[in-house]
């Protein structure tokens, strides 16, 4: 009887606080460079949450160290997305308050952030976003083009072929065209550009809100060259 009535309090008490929305996915946006970049509110629960899913937990760790916040860290990446994804699940729906961070600016965009989220919403779990930095947003606004509307394109194909079409799709568009780029490969990316829009003026942002953040605007040749020039370091915002 006693078990029981335990576990009957148990259910009523998660019921209870699911209703009021007291159990919570907190998907919170961490620095993409500058361990600044955090809000009072992040800080805050990220102290105050049972754990913290993150992709990796050493560069996560960083973090919290910066701000002396000792919640236990669990990896949730690319690899455990599923067999993680459900214990992070039973333990909301367990009543535990999670955090969930990526390695860098907003969890969902382009990390397994966005499998938890959805999984979230089917169960009917309470969520919120603590906002923060998303790195294409201050490439966006850094390279002076139209921002009252634009297409965000994520990673493009990393094959030449495939890379080349799905840029000559992007640039039938005529909006802003925004894309994340890597360091190996924006020269090529670059090349591809000059073929297909020689005359545009795009903007390559890299090393965003760090020591080396750089902004630099040209024709795609123009670019091109100043990387052949200056060999290419750190993670790139294309934005055409
Ligand atoms: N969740 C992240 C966000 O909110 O922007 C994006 C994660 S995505 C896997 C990582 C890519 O974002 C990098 O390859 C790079 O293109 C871009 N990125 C992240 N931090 C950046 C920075 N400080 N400067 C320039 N690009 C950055």
């Amino acid at each position: 009887i006693l078990v029981i009535g335990y576990l009957l309090f148990e259910f009523i008490l998660i019921f209870v606080l699911c209703y009021l929305n007291l159990i919570m996915l907190f998907i919170i946006a961490t620095p993409i460079g500058n361990l600044k970049d955090i809000s009072l509110r992040a800080i805050e629960v990220l102290k105050s949450v049972d754990l913290i899913a993150c992709e990796d937990t050493r560069h996560s760790k960083i973090l919290l160290d910066e701000y002396g916040i000792s919640t236990p860290l669990l990896s949730y990446y690319q690899h455990n997305v599923v067999t993680r994804g459900r214990q992070l699940l039973e333990q909301l729906q367990a009543g535990k308050n999670i955090a969930l961070v990526s390695d860098a600016g907003t969890p969902g965009i382009l990390d397994p952030g966005y499998q938890l989220i959805n999984a979230a919403i089917e169960q009917g779990l309470a969520m919120t976003l603590i906002p923060g930095p998303v790195a294409f947003i201050n490439a966006l606004v850094l390279s002076g083009k139209p921002a009252h509307s634009f297409v965000f394109e994520g990673f493009l194909p990393p094959r030449s072929l495939a890379r080349r079409n799905r840029l000559g799709e992007l640039l039938k568009i005529k909006r802003t065209i925004i894309f994340y780029e890597s360091c190996h490969r924006i020269i090529r990316t670059l090349e591809d550009l000059e073929h297909l829009c020689p005359e545009k003026e795009i903007a390559c942002a890299r090393e965003l809100t760090k020591k080396f953040e750089e902004v630099r605007r040209g024709t795609p040749r123009a670019l091109k060259s100043h990387f052949q020039q200056h060999p290419p370091k750190g993670e790139f915002v294309v934005v055409i």
